[in-house]
């Protein structure tokens, strides 16, 4: 009973905090991720921790592949519900301690503190399999529709790569740039 309460009283503190996110205008509406704004705030708050502690964070920067004509076929509602069904099965692939932005449009990041390159990998290997081995079930005014979707992840780790938030930032987005040169549906980590 007492787990239970524990666990209950965790997950009553979630949703609580997760009100006064939405309040403070850090969470992102369509999908529930943390927004723009509070990825800034986390990514300095975490380079910071980073150069102090000498501890490597992975930061992942993931976005839809060839998402223009899933949009440019069955209109923009239904890529919304592609936006909303792909931040579910992101979240459910990290941990509590992981953070999952909507970047903008549809490029998300997610940032893993105690994570080094092998450990981001190992991440964005899992999340792209969530996303690509089940068709996402959207509707289409009436009917139904199964959509096959996939994604590319570059994976940047702070204190490795780069040392600043913005640096990682632009080092996770030319890791995924280099995913989708060698044809999408998978993940690079960053070389310099
Ligand atoms: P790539 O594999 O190179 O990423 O191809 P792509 O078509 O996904 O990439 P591109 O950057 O050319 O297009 C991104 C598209 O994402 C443009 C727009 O149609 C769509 N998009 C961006 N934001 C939203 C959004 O909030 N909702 C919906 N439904 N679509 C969006
Ligand atoms: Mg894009
Ligand atoms: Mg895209």
């Amino acid at each position: 009973l007492k787990t239970f309460a524990g666990q209950a009283a965790i997950a009553v503190e979630n949703v609580l905090l997760h009100r006064q996110a939405q309040r403070l205008s850090l969470t992102d509406p369509l999908t529930g991720l943390w927004n723009y704004r509070f990825m800034q705030t986390s990514l300095r708050r975490e380079a910071e921790r980073v150069r102090r502690y000498q501890r490597p964070s992975a930061l992942l920067a993931i976005d839809l592949d060839r998402f223009k004509a899933v949009n440019d076929t069955y209109g923009h509602p239904v890529g919304d519900q592609v936006l909303v069904e792909l931040s579910r099965r992101v979240t459910g692939q990290i941990r509590e301690v992981d953070l999952a932005f909507r970047h903008g449009g549809e490029e998300f990041m997610v940032l893993l503190p105690e994570t080094d390159a092998a450990g981001g990998a190992a991440v964005a290997e899992r999340l792209g399999r969530a996303v690509a081995d089940r068709p996402f079930k959207v509707s289409d005014g009436g009917s139904g529709l199964e959509l096959n979707i996939t994604v590319s992840v570059g994976i940047a780790v702070m204190g490795e790569h780069a040392d600043t938030a913005a640096g990682a930032l632009a080092a996770a987005d030319e890791a995924l740039y280099a995913a989708k040169a060698a044809g999408r549906d998978t993940w690079r980590i960053a070389t310099s």
